[in-house]
């Protein structure tokens, strides 16, 4: 920990304490003990593991770096408590921001791997104080390729946000999307920056995350950049998956019960680049073809019912939703094959199947 309680009853900074004086831990009471050294940064220890529930020892030099590098970048402009002791939920988040309005804002520095529940309890604590949280990932994060599930963990409206200490490096990620059978993208910016203290202000960021909402805007990645070479490069990859015998029977059967091959599934389902499902994009939109083919030609269908449908499809903890589900409807509209109406979709062509 970097805070410590002295004599005086003051709090006091590892890095101005003194090896002769006492302190204290501040959730406990217990006594700690100064560390300090050339190896070291300056922290408090308690001084016989005690079972003190409100702080977690062994802390690593990255945290304890990083712990006081995001309180130098917000003391110049907030109010914040280091480590603030909050005894109701018996948790101790790295730093509590102070707002003039609204919520105020906990901040955690996650260094180590953390599990969901885990990861759900804190915030869960968090919030039952009313406070916000803001996740900030260390290196182990930063170094990794993230999984677009662990990526939705921690996604704040969007965005994710890294602070590396040894490069004394904060970065925002956002943008993020997904292209099937290829790597997740998103956009990186240095620094915190504007998306950052609006976030710490509480506001919404200034720009929203793009979602693809044309066919003819795909950002398209990997090695092709041309729309026909990537939709054959699409198409094989997954009758590749299809031959492994990696893909679902049941989907398979169901297919060829409606008289479809899954090689054959019409090119609009592989130029999804939604991120926030926990299926792959094809697999989402083929379902909504499908469910699109049962409504039938020239009948309606309820937006809200089928939103209902889809929404199993999305990671649970994901934000937007709402967002990529209508970015989807209008990209079927803007191709003519749904007409959207006071919430109700009417199905004016059905997709097709490629033939042999
Ligand atoms: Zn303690």
């Amino acid at each position: 920990m970097l805070l410590a309680i002295n004599s005086f009853n003051q709090y006091c900074f590892a890095n101005l304490a003194h090896r002769s004086e006492n302190y204290q831990c501040p959730a406990c009471k217990k006594p700690v003990v100064l560390r300090q050294g050339q190896q070291n940064v300056a922290h408090f220890a308690h001084q016989v593991q005690t079972g003190c529930h409100a702080f977690t020892e062994g802390e690593t030099i990255d945290h304890l770096l990083g712990k006081m590098a995001l309180y130098q970048h917000f003391a110049k402009d907030y109010q914040v408590v280091v480590e603030p002791v909050l005894r109701q939920i018996s948790q101790r988040p790295d730093l509590l921001v102070k707002r003039s309005q609204g919520k105020d804002l906990a901040i955690e520095y996650q260094c180590s791997p953390i599990g969901k529940k885990r990861l759900q309890e804190r915030n869960q604590g968090l919030h039952s104080l009313g406070l916000e949280v803001m996740w900030v990932l260390g290196p182990d994060y930063y170094h990794r390729r993230l999984s677009g599930e662990l990526t939705c963990r921690f996604l704040d409206d969007g965005r994710l946000f890294f602070y590396v200490p040894k490069q004394k490096r904060f970065e925002t990620r956002f943008n993020f999307s997904k292209t099937d059978f290829h790597k997740l993208q998103y956009e990186s910016r240095t620094g915190f920056g504007a998306a950052f203290l609006s976030a710490v202000k509480g506001k919404r960021p200034e720009k929203q995350f793009t979602l693809p909402s044309e066919i003819n805007q795909i950002r398209l990645v990997g090695p092709t950049s041309d729309l026909a070479q990537h939709l054959l490069y699409q198409r094989t990859k997954l009758t590749l998956l299809m031959v492994q015998g990696r893909i679902n029977l049941d989907l398979i059967n169901y297919l060829y019960e409606q008289g479809h091959r899954l090689d054959q599934i019409p090119d609009w389902c592989l130029l999804g680049q939604a991120f926030g499902l926990a299926v792959p994009n094809w697999h989402f939109r083929l379902v909504l073809v499908l469910l699109l083919e049962r409504v039938g030609l020239s009948h309606w269908i309820s937006e809200k019912s089928l939103s209902a449908r889809l929404r199993q499809y999305f990671y649970p903890s994901f934000q937007d939703q709402e967002k990529i589900l209508q970015a989807t409807y209008a990209d079927l509209a803007s191709s003519g094959v749904i007409c959207l109406q006071d919430s109700k979709i009417l199905v004016i062509k059905l997709l097709q199947f490629v033939a042999d």
